[in-house]
């Protein structure tokens, strides 16, 4: 299984879990013509596609999967906090973040990735995972990064994921089973991704990347 990464930012997030037989889309923030490009316009192997909340960079595109007859999964339209999709193999469990608007991470499961956990726009993630095997995380912002004077400091700084918080939720939830750490929504100013890598690196043991547009990481659970 591979993830692939066709945007990660404000100008739009989209990326696809994705073998030969099956594909995942994980938000629509993208055009769909750009994610059927992607795909070599096999459109039929994707299952679903799951949106974490309403904003444009990550929503904008879904009604265009959906005149396709594809299933899309908004759980932030829904008062329940948790709910479950099954599309494919892909087994999806809803589970809400911290927003500005009501926004949900997902924990998806599949044979071949084991346990693949989504989280982005939020400010901090409230829960634990056991034995997670891939974790695709907003890494969006440094706070040493933004000047003290900055007018829309306070504004950076809420409802999203500054890079120490990434680091204690990644201590909390690591365990022999981690396989690689994919950091999301990299802010474009803000940040430094190498410098994101290498501190993620520090606390954990397994490859991490920095998504960008093109980016593709092996996601199957294969030995080290
Ligand atoms: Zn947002």
């Amino acid at each position: 299984m591979k993830l692939r990464c066709l945007g990660s930012g404000s100008s739009g997030n989209c990326y696809i879990l994705e073998n030969d037989s099956e594909a995942l889309v994980i938000e629509a923030g993208i055009p769909f013509m750009v994610g059927k490009k992607a795909l070599d316009f096999n459109i039929s192997k994707i299952v679903g596609v799951v949106i974490s909340h309403s904003h444009g960079d990550h929503a904008k595109y879904a009604g265009e999967y959906e005149k396709a007859g594809i299933p899309v999964f908004r759980p932030y339209e829904s008062d329940m906090e948790r709910q479950v999709r099954t599309y494919g193999k892909f087994v999806i469990k809803s589970f809400p973040l911290i927003h500005d608007v009501p926004c949900f991470g997902f924990l998806i499961e599949h044979p071949e990735t084991g346990k693949v956990l989504y989280a982005s726009d939020t400010e901090y993630i409230k829960y634990r995972f056991r034995d997670l095997s891939h974790i695709l995380i907003e890494c969006n912002y440094s706070k040493d990064l933004i000047p003290e004077d900055a007018v829309n400091r306070s504004h950076v700084m809420t409802g999203h994921m500054e890079l120490q918080t990434v680091l204690e939720f990644l201590r909390a939830n690591n365990s022999p089973a981690l396989r690689s750490a994919v950091l999301l929504h990299v802010s474009a100013r803000n940040s430094d991704p190498e410098e994101f890598v290498t501190e993620v690196g520090k606390v954990i043991q397994c490859p991490v990347w920095a998504a960008e547009k093109g980016l593709e990481v092996d996601l199957d659970l294969m030995p080290f």
